[in-house]
């Protein structure tokens, strides 16, 4: 199943999105949020019929509504390599506000306040079902809804100069999520995650390289915090993270989602 979140006469809903004759076409609105289905299956939610919107023609919002955004720091051995750092021995989290969220589409608004902007590509994850503090050996793909593509916005020189993560990871428009959430992936046997920009490959990953398995992440996750329907999980992003500057487009793909397009401007 997949789905997205859209404009229709002015009002946001959530819509299934089918393949049409080779084209991703939105052909039912789903009438409660996919949070709602808490772990069922999406195919069983109440939807109508509507006439059947082209993806590439349907004014995207953020296919999630979270309470909030965790984020995996440093989850890719070459990653934490490049920018200089040990390989964690545990998770490295930290969060992303909710008002950092912009749609496929929108614009990464560059701010005064920072020398460098770079992209991050990550695979998301969102939750179906309440959970917290889930045992040692239990199976976290129950409380999975889907899965979408991330862009983990970053103000590199803020980043390194607060020593904590909120100001640089935090700016409006530094979390570009979308285009869809689909369910049928599976991050455990592997997932490829690539960022280009302007069309030029900058990082190509694949979440079979994860530091920590995403079962690992999600039960750490809920030892310190109830994660919520519909919350956010950010995986940590491969090497070749680099700047971008007004007049880019920066697009992140994740394997069986599609593609993150977001063009970059200056504030
Ligand atoms: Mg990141």
């Amino acid at each position: 199943m997949k789905y997205c979140r859209f404009q229709l006469n002015g009002q946001a809903h959530y819509g299934l999105v089918e393949s049409v004759a080779g084209n991703e076409e939105i052909t039912r609105l789903l009438l409660t949020s996919p949070e709602s289905a808490e772990g069922g299956d999406l195919q069983d939610l109440p939807s109508k019929r509507m006439d059947h919107l082209p993806l590439a023609q349907a004014t995207l919002l953020a296919p999630v509504c979270p309470s909030k955004i965790v984020c995996v720091g440093r989850n890719y051995r070459e990653h934490a390599a490049e920018l200089g750092n040990e390989v964690p021995a545990e998770p490295l989290l930290f969060f992303k506000p909710p008002s950092a969220l912009i749609a496929s589409g929108q614009s990464i608004r560059r701010p005064k306040l920072s020398e460098r902007v770079d992209y991050e590509g990550e695979l998301g994850v969102v939750m179906a079902r309440r959970c917290y503090r889930l045992e040692s050996n239990e199976d976290t793909r129950p409380y999975i809804l889907g899965y979408t593509c991330v862009n983990d916005v970053t103000a590199r020189d803020l980043q390194n100069k607060d020593g904590q993560w909120t100001r640089a990871k935090g700016f409006d428009t530094f979390c570009p999520v979308g285009p869809l959430v689909v369910d049928a992936l599976d991050p455990w046997t592997g997932v490829a995650v690539e960022t280009r920009v302007n069309g030029e490959v900058r990082q190509q990953g694949n979440t079979k390289d994860f530091i920590f398995a995403l079962g690992d992440v999600i039960r750490y996750i809920s030892q310190v915090m109830t994660l919520h329907p519909g919350d956010l999980i950010a995986t940590g992003t491969p090497k070749g993270v680099g700047p971008v500057v007004a007049g880019d487009v920066v697009e992140v793909s994740v394997e069986g989602v599609g593609t993150l397009q977001n063009p970059v401007v200056d504030e």
